[in-house]
Formats: structure tokens, sequence, C-alpha cells
């Protein structure tokens, strides 16, 4: 069966046409955002593209978007990752109701429903999902390289539906902690192991020892507030890379392990044996952080002092 996709981009972003062609004899249609030559885009098959010259705010995007796929009943929307189109194609893919999978890797047509191949589980599985209807699919375009299949085309320049931009309702300044804890090379990173607030002053006389930044796990600063967003390392927080990243009373889930994966060395505080970060570490401590830590931040003082 034939599927109508469309596919966004500049001219110097075709990649993702390369996605859509992996479809059984697709019908490509190519929303070009800016100026280019649109008909150089008939030598990868792409039968017809809109052009969007004029930059539009997102919501507006959104509905013009809309609006051209209910017009031409695309099967598939696929669209680059960037922080414009991070915010426009959940709207439209919203006001459509319809499924948007992002960090896409491949696509398979499976008769009149494809599937979808994405990486997923904080980057450390590639998920399938079958598809059966509308999707919008997000991914870096320079994953693909669109194979050439000259076709004629046709142009039509797309009018912006104009809906306003975005209304801010009300602002509010992000408390700063002055720490980027991205470049930091040393991390004593803390976990829902630390029994109140005030018990974090032994991993902060630890970090003072070492010159180590503070980092922490999701509850201790999403759901406890107990440190400023600025330490929260993983999925949803921050992505850090030091060389040594020592890990206390954090159990290792896969959220938590997605942001410091790519640290050099990891050094693991936890008094369960079966916590899953041991499965992740360089060294591990079976043991009772209120026991070990004074003592190390002690034993260090005295070598650090020689
Ligand atoms: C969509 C999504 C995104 C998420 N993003 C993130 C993220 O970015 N970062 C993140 O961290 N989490 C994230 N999470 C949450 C994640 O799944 C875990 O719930 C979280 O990491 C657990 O935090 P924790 O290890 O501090 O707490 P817990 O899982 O409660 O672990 C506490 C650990 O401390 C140990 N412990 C207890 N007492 C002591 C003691 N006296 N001495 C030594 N060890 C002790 C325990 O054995 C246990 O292993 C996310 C979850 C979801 C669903």
């Amino acid at each position: 069966m034939e599927m109508k996709a469309l596919v966004i981009g500049s001219i110097n972003d075709t990649g993702l046409i390369g996605l859509a062609q992996r479809l059984e004899k697709p019908e490509i249609h190519y929303l070009l955002i800016g100026s280019g030559d649109a008909a150089q885009l008939g030598k990868y098959g792409v039968s017809k593209v809109y052009q969007l010259a004029a930059p539009v705010d997102e919501t507006s995007f959104a509905e013009t978007l809309v609006d051209l796929i209910n017009k031409e009943t695309y099967s598939l929307v696929l669209a680059p990752v960037s922080k414009y189109f991070k915010t426009a194609i959940p709207m439209a893919a919203q006001k459509m109701s319809a499924p948007l999978l992002v960090d896409v890797v491949d696509i398979k047509q499976v008769g009149n429903a494809f599937t979808v191949v994405f990486n997923g589980i904080g980057n450390r599985a590639q998920v399938t999902i079958k598809v059966t209807d509308k999707a919008f699919l997000m991914s870096p375009p320079t994953r693909f390289k669109p194979s050439e299949n000259p076709t004629g085309t046709t142009t039509e320049t797309l009018q912006p539906k104009s809906v306003g931009v975005i209304k801010v309702v009300s602002t509010e300044e992000k408390p700063k902690g002055g720490v980027r804890i991205e470049d930091a090379e040393l991390i004593v990173s803390v976990g829902r192991g630390f029994k109140k607030q005030d018990d974090l002053k032994l991993a902060f006389e630890l970090a003072e020892v070492l010159g180590a930044e503070i980092g922490c796990s999701r509850p201790i600063a999403a759901d406890l507030k107990w440190l400023g967003e600025d330490h929260w390392v993983g999925l949803s927080g921050h992505k850090v890379r030091p060389k040594l990243y020592l890990a206390i009373g954090i159990s290792g889930q896969p959220q938590h392990l997605a942001g410091m994966m790519e640290s050099k060395t990891v050094v693991v505080i936890n008094n369960d044996p079966n916590a899953p970060f041991f499965k992740n570490c360089d060294y591990g401590v079976v043991e009772d952080l209120y026991k070990f830590v004074p003592a190390l931040t002690k034993r260090l003082k005295e070598v650090l002092k020689k």
C-alpha cells in the first residue's frame, strides 16, 4: 500500500527523506522551511514541496501543519529535532490526537500499519512499537541519508496561519546555585539513603575534602527539594561525565544511570548488597553511609594533608 509521508526540514537538512524512503513505495512530500531550490528535492523522489519561507512562531506553525496534514491526509510526519520543533510538533500531535515518537532510528511498513523503532529506556534499549494510524516522528536528520530516485516535483508556497505568539502568563526566576555540574571533574552524589536534609552535611564535608561538586538523585531535588535542580543527575536532570562519580545512598535506577554512565570511575556506597548500582560501578562499598562516609572523610583529610 502506498503511504503518504511529509518530511519537514530546511534545504540543507534533508536526511529524514532517507527515513521516509524505508516505507514501501511512499509518496513523499517535503515542507521546506526557509529559502532554497525546492526543485532539487525531486532527485530524492519528493513529488511535492510546500515552502514556508517566512519564520512563524511555534503555535502558528502547529496550526498551519495540522491544516496541511488534514488536506493531504499524511500517515506520517517526520520532523528534525530542534528547539523550535520540540515545541511545535507536540502541539500539532496533540491537536490531531496522534502519537509522537522521538529519537527514531527505523521504520518498517507492515501492510496498512508500520512499526517504529526508537531509542528508549534512558537510551539503554531500542523500543519497537506498532502504529496503525497517523504518527509524528522526530529524529536528527544526520542519522539518515536519502537515496537518489529522481521524480518530477511541484512546488507550492504555504501561507502560514497566524494565531499569534505564545502568550507568557508569568515568569519566575530560576534559582541560581552557581553549580555547573556538567563540567565537574569530581562529583559526590547523594540519594534517598540520607534520612534527613541536615545529614547531607556528611556528603558536603567529603566533597570539600575532595574538591568535588555535589550531585543528587531526582527525589533529593524534585520531591524533597533538599538541593536545587542544578545538582540533579539523570535522564531528566543533568548529564555528567566526571573523572570520579561517588554515589552515596543512591539505588542506581536506569533513569539515574542515564545521566552518569559516561563517568570515568564510579564508586558506590550503599548498605544493600543487592542495590542495582553495584552492577554499574567500578568500586562498591556495602556499608551504612552514616558509618562509612565520616570515616572516609577523616581518612582522606589525613592522607591529603601529608
Ligand atoms: C520519567 C522518569 C524520569 C526520571 N528521571 C530521573 C533522573 O533524572 N534522575 C534520578 O536520579 N532519578 C530519576 N527518576 C527516578 C528513578 O526512577 C528513581 O526513583 C530514583 O533515582 C531513586 O532515587 P534514590 O536512588 O535516591 O532513592 P531510592 O531508590 O529510594 O534508593 C535509596 C538507596 O539508598 C540506600 N540506603 C538507604 N539507607 C542507606 C544507608 N544508611 N547507607 C547506605 N545506603 C543506604 C538504599 O539501599 C537504596 O538503594 C526518574 C523516574 C522517571 C519515571
